[in-house]
């Protein structure tokens, strides 16, 4: 099938057993893939009532069509579960560079289902899959434990891991990747988290079958073309999402102060433009995109300095103004504190807030 590996990988923690199965053209057809795939097996697989922490909720990593091939937009890999925050599908996608080596391993989507007995971590090297013990990452921050799989296993493996908030079942933990790229919603770290499981590491090394390749170099170079043209992408390329703070405070829609205003008088304090001029030491782009919104900060806070990826508007406001922080730098480091505990940064901040 074009644009697709053709298989999904099941995992079944409880037990040990890896497999794969076709990916068949009813499911392309009708769910396309990323997040139609989830919601598929969700709804057909996880039975009515079954707990979102327990061995019947299941975990899918997805992709979709575009992933791997040289177009903008195809970085994403959804993540889907019964959700431990709503009790409810829920899923949250991530950008980086995973959803292409998935495709490159031959694989479309991964069904993790099951418990481990004690912490593991899958090992993906093209066809060789592998459960793993994960006793030496677990407890670590998820960025550190990112880190510690590069060195063990090589720069060109793609991973995605869980921090602390994940491995505890805290209900908004997220699965980080790529040093500082999130899936924050729905709690899908703590899904993770409640099978033993610490991390995904994937290399693959194959191609993606595509019909008509002219075809496709000729959609690719109008695509950007037009993205390259446009007259926002300066702000975009410039502040990432960060550019959003100022505006979303000049129309009053700023979360502060535990959402009890929506102005906030010390934004400048929080602002794109300053955190570009002050924190910005890099920039940081997912497979194949030209925005490159992804804003490398170097952050210091009582004698620590770190690097963080971010913090991106939703950040900003949720830990910055929610919590009536006054300095962009605070805010980053929070992010950080963030990342590598697990924690998404949105409910983080508006559960400080809420407490505040
Ligand atoms: S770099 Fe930014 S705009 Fe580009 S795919 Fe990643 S998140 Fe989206």
């Amino acid at each position: 099938m074009y644009g697709y590996a053709g298989n999904i990988l099941r995992v079944d923690l409880s037990c040990g057993k890896v497999s794969y199965e076709p990916l068949t053209e009813e499911l392309v057809h009708n769910y396309i893939g990323g997040r139609g795939f989830g919601a598929y097996y969700v709804y057909k697989e996880v039975p009515a009532g079954a707990d979102p922490y327990g061995p019947d909720n299941i975990l899918v990593f997805a992709s979709g069509p575009f992933a791997g091939l040289f177009l903008p937009s195809g970085a994403k890999t959804s993540i889907s579960a019964k959700s431990p925050a709503t009790g409810l599908y829920g899923d949250s996608n991530i950008g980086g560079h995973l959803a292409g080596e998935l495709k490159y391993a031959g694989i479309d989507a991964i069904i993790v289902g099951g418990k481990a007995q004690t912490p593991s971590y899958l090992l993906i090297d093209d066809d060789r899959v592998e459960i793993r013990g994960a006793d030496h990452i677990w407890g670590q921050g998820a960025i550190k434990a990112e880190e510690v799989l590069k060195e063990e296993l090589g720069d060109e493996f793609q991973i995605a891991t869980i921090g602390p908030a994940g491995e505890t079942g805290v209900v908004f933990a997220c699965i980080n990747h790529d040093l500082g790229r999130q899936a924050g919603r729905c709690g899908m770290g703590a899904v993770m988290g409640s099978k033993n499981l610490k991390a995904i590491a994937v290399r693959g090394t194959r191609g993606v079958p595509v019909a008509d390749i002219a075809g496709l170099k000729n959609v690719a170079t109008n695509m950007f073309r037009e993205l390259l043209a446009n007259p926002g992408l300066k702000a975009w390329q410039d502040l990432g999402l960060a550019q959003v703070t100022t505006w979303a405070n000049s129309i009053a829609a700023l979360p502060t102060r535990n959402f009890r205003q929506n102005f906030y008088e010390d934004v400048n304090g929080l602002s794109g433009e300053l955190m570009k001029d002050t924190i910005v030491v890099g920039d940081k782009a997912c497979f194949a995109c030209p925005m490159a919104t992804g804003k490398l900060c170097k952050a210091s806070f009582r004698g620590k300095t770190v690097l963080v990826e971010g913090p991106e508007y939703e950040t900003t406001a949720l830990i910055g103004s929610n919590c009536a922080l006054r300095s962009i730098e605070e805010v980053a480091f929070a992010n950080y504190v963030c990342d590598e505990l697990g924690l998404d940064t949105i409910s983080a901040g508006n559960v400080v807030a809420f407490a505040m």
